[in-house]
């Protein structure tokens, strides 16, 4: 199957082509269809699989679906958030994400331990779509009043259970609550209604009613290499009816 076969927005397959990637990896074969419904998942694949833009090509179709960043709402945070371990990891991630952002015109900025904040605090200033963060330097933001996540509602959590074997399963647990719309938890009336009216949505049509329905409910995906039980935990609370891809 060919990036043409899938459903990816024109403009995606645009930039994909520019960036120079002939076919999908099987990861991303699997996953991008998924994320472009609009379905939170989980996928168990490991670096070098290509995960990073199976789920950075469906968090941009999201991003596109949304208003444009502007004087308005720029104050209220970002659209997007990825979560991962290590330093190391969040730069990775805000490379592979940046070769997309630079094409489409969007901002991402990364939020990680052991850089002064008042730089990544600069580094926002003109608002950002997206915010690549390691658990602990992002709490301390929010707790700070350095970012605001009021408009978030597209989250990632990449090598989950790297983060929780580093110990930042509460860590998580007081981002995600921080966001908006953890009001709906999974299985309850109200999160099985905004879910309908989100299924309802079809995808990039345009339409304005669709686009504020769309951000009803975030949409949470996961990767892991393995499962353990903290992780298994995190899922249960965050996602709703995941699907689950490997490779
Ligand atoms: P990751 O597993 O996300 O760390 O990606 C591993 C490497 O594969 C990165 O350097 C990506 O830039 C590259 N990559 C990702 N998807 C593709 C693709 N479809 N074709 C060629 N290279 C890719």
């Amino acid at each position: 199957r060919t990036w043409e076969e899938s459903t990816i927005p024109q403009q995606l397959l645009d930039v994909i082509e520019e960036i120079g990637y002939t076919e999908p990896s099987p990861i991303q074969r699997q996953a991008i269809p998924i994320g472009l419904q609009n379905r939170d998942q989980i996928g168990i694949a490991e670096t070098g699989s290509g995960k990073t833009a199976a789920f950075v090509i469906p968090m941009l179709a999201y991003i596109a679906r949304l208003p444009p960043l502007s004087d308005e709402n720029r104050g209220k945070g970002p659209y997007a958030l990825v979560l991962a371990p290590t330093r190391e990891l969040a730069q990775q991630i805000e490379s592979e994400t940046n070769k997309f952002c630079k094409l489409l015109g969007y901002k991402c900025v990364s939020i990680v331990g052991g850089k002064d904040i008042s730089e990544q605090q600069f580094n926002m200033r003109f608002g950002a779509e997206i915010v690549i963060a390691t658990p602990g330097r992002l709490k301390d933001c929010i707790e700070r009043s350095v970012l605001v996540m009021g408009q978030c509602t597209y989250v990632v959590m990449d090598e989950a259970d790297r983060m929780v074997s580093l110990g930042f399963e509460d860590v998580i647990n007081f981002i995600l609550d921080s966001l908006p719309l953890s009001n709906l938890k999974p299985d309850t009336e109200e999160a099985a209604d905004a879910e309908k009216m989100t299924m309802m949505i079809e995808p990039a049509n345009g339409n304005e009613q669709a686009e504020s329905t769309l951000a009803l409910y975030r949409q949470t995906v996961m990767f892991s290499a393995t499962m353990p039980p903290p992780v298994e935990r995190l899922a249960k609370k965050y996602l709703r009816r995941p699907a689950i891809v490997t490779i």
